[in-house]
Order: C-alpha cells, then structure tokens, then sequence
C-alpha cells in the first residue's frame, strides 16, 4: 500500500522545470531526489497543491503562474547603486548573490543584474520572480515523517538529526 502525498509527508520526487521558452532551468535530472516536508511551504505552492493526493510512481506535469510560483516582479526591490557602496569582497559580477541588510535588520538577497561603468544594478527580486514555471515531475518516495521532523517543520538526514 503506497501512502498518498498529504501535509506531514516526506516526499522524493525528480523534477524538471522549465520556462515558457522550453529552456531546462533547474532539475534534479542525474542529481538526487528532492526531499521535502509537504505543506511547509518548502516548494511553490502551485506545486504542492499539484502533488497533493499523489504517490509513488505518479508523474505530475503542471504549469504554475508566478503568483503561485516565486511571485511577481517588484519593480522597487531594483535599485542602482555606486560600485564603492558593495561591501569589500570579491569583484561584483552579473548573476552574483549579495547578502545585505533589510531594513527590519533581516538578511536580504539580492542578484547583481547588471552593471554598467561604475553603476551596479541590484535586484531583490528573486531569479525566477515573475516567470511561469512548466514543472514535471516524478513521485520517487512518499513516507510519515517523523515526530522529530513534524516538530521543526523540516527533514531530516537518514541518519537523524544533521543540524
Ligand atoms: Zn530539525
């Protein structure tokens, strides 16, 4: 009897996922599996709405909007700075992930989009913020999780606790 994919689940699956173009842009394909606790909020939610009720052999092709997906572009979270305002480090490049300091304080990330002379363009918007995503997907494992990882809300390694 093969348990079916429901909040308090840990799922496997291989996956795919494209752009509307085709183009591959991110997959697990001659990687390992993808684990997660399903219903926290570890994968897009248009993709864990799409693997609820799944199980193991099921493969999933779905198309998620980017209001399901990484959400949409905000156009305020760009901004130009001075190439003396990036912190000392190494040489800023395009497609470069900076950490810096929101305003509440919290660790913000942000992708070096362009640069121009000494003008930088960062981007808080995340990569694929604002693209649909064509995912499919393969259902390689469904398992309870454990008391342990229902409580922390992730999953843990095989071996048990790995942090
Ligand atoms: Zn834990």
């Amino acid at each position: 009897m093969s348990l079916t994919i429901e909040s308090g689940r840990v799922v496997e699956i291989h996956y795919t996922l494209r752009d509307d173009t085709g183009e591959v842009m991110d997959t697990s394909d001659g990687d390992e599996a993808l684990m997660y606790l399903h219903g926290s909020g570890h994968i897009v939610p248009g993709l864990e709405r799409a693997l609820e009720g799944k199980t193991v052999g099921d493969a999933v092709t779905v198309r998620v909007p980017p209001e399901d997906g990484y959400g949409v572009r905000d156009a305020e979270r760009v901004l130009r700075v001075s190439r003396k305002d990036i912190p000392a480090g190494p040489e800023p490049e395009v497609g470069m992930e900076l950490e810096a300091e929101g305003p509440d304080g919290d660790p913000l990330m942000l992708w070096v989009a362009d640069i121009q002379g000494d003008e930088i363009t960062l981007d808080g918007n995340h990569p694929l913020a604002g693209k649909t995503l064509h995912f499919e997907v393969a259902v390689h494992s469904v398992r309870d999780a454990t008391e342990d990882e229902k409580h922390h809300g992730h999953v843990h390694g095989p071996d048990g606790h790995h942090h």
